[in-house]
């Protein structure tokens, strides 16, 4: 019996996994060991390092345009959408700390980020539950909490436009970047770029979602129908999507609705 605790249950202690008396157990040997103690606090100030990529001031300024566009929508009695926005208190305080999934692999965690060929960058960021925020990794499903919103982020690396899509378990896609039109022009500049909207998925099962890196614009509804003819392809199964028959470089992702 090790006298220390593992790297894997302080990360579940940290992500408040962990059944009360086990958490008191642990957190009181943490407390007094100069060994899990500082790797605790270590795991908790990595966990901060990562969210303060993202301020979560932009998760909830994405919540109200989503608001307000979900109130202008609904006054054109369009139909429903999947995607509905919803006004989430989002308490910083409890989003402060804590790491989730813990020994996903070593597969983008080091960095964040989810390396496309050449130096493009795509991330699926998950937050405003009562969780942590986490990113999504693009090689495996992610399960979503209740309550739980969606953000996308890029490094262009040279790519001039920008889409994204995403295709639930019976194949309804739904244009999240532009919501019409034609793909805009990515931001400029190499940092990690966030698009300004954040999304809560409703309905259940599994839902794609699939992000877009262009060098010439693009229709968004060319992207519908070729993430449509996608989904046909793999007989319905929205887990087992190929490529879609686009240009550019597309990153995809597969969440859990809860
Ligand atoms: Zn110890």
């Amino acid at each position: 019996m090790s006298a220390h605790e593992s790297e894997w249950t302080l990360r579940r202690l940290s992500a408040g996994e962990l059944a009360a008396a086990e958490a008191a157990r642990v957190q009181a040997h943490a407390t007094s060991c100069t060994v899990c103690g500082p790797a605790l606090r270590e795991l908790q100030q990595e966990q901060a390092r990562f969210e303060t990529a993202v301020p979560f001031e932009r998760f909830e300024a994405g919540v109200e345009r989503a608001v307000q566009r979900q109130r202008r929508s609904e006054s054109f009695r369009a139909p429903p959408r999947r995607w509905v926005a919803t006004t989430v208190a989002m308490a910083a305080s409890v989003l402060v700390v804590l790491l989730v999934r813990p020994l996903l692999g070593d597969v983008g965690r080091e960095t964040g980020t989810n390396r496309i060929k050449g130096g493009a960058v795509a991330e699926l960021r998950i937050g405003g539950g009562l969780g942590p925020q986490r990113e999504a990794r693009p090689d495996a499903p992610e399960a979503l909490e209740p309550g739980e919103r969606v953000m996308l982020g890029y490094q262009a690396d040279g790519h001039r436009y920008v889409a994204a899509v995403s295709v639930d378990a019976i194949g309804e896609v739904t244009p999240l970047h532009p919501e019409s039109g034609t793909s805009p022009a990515v931001e400029s500049g190499t940092d990690m770029h966030w698009l300004p909207d954040s999304w809560e998925l409703t309905g259940s099962g599994a839902e794609r979602v699939v992000l877009v890196l262009l060098d010439a614009p693009l229709p968004v509804d060319t992207l519908v129908d070729a993430a449509k003819r996608a989904f046909q392809a793999a007989n319905g199964d929205v887990e087992h999507m190929a490529p879609l028959d686009v240009p550019g470089e597309q990153t995809h992702w597969v969440l859990l609705k809860p």
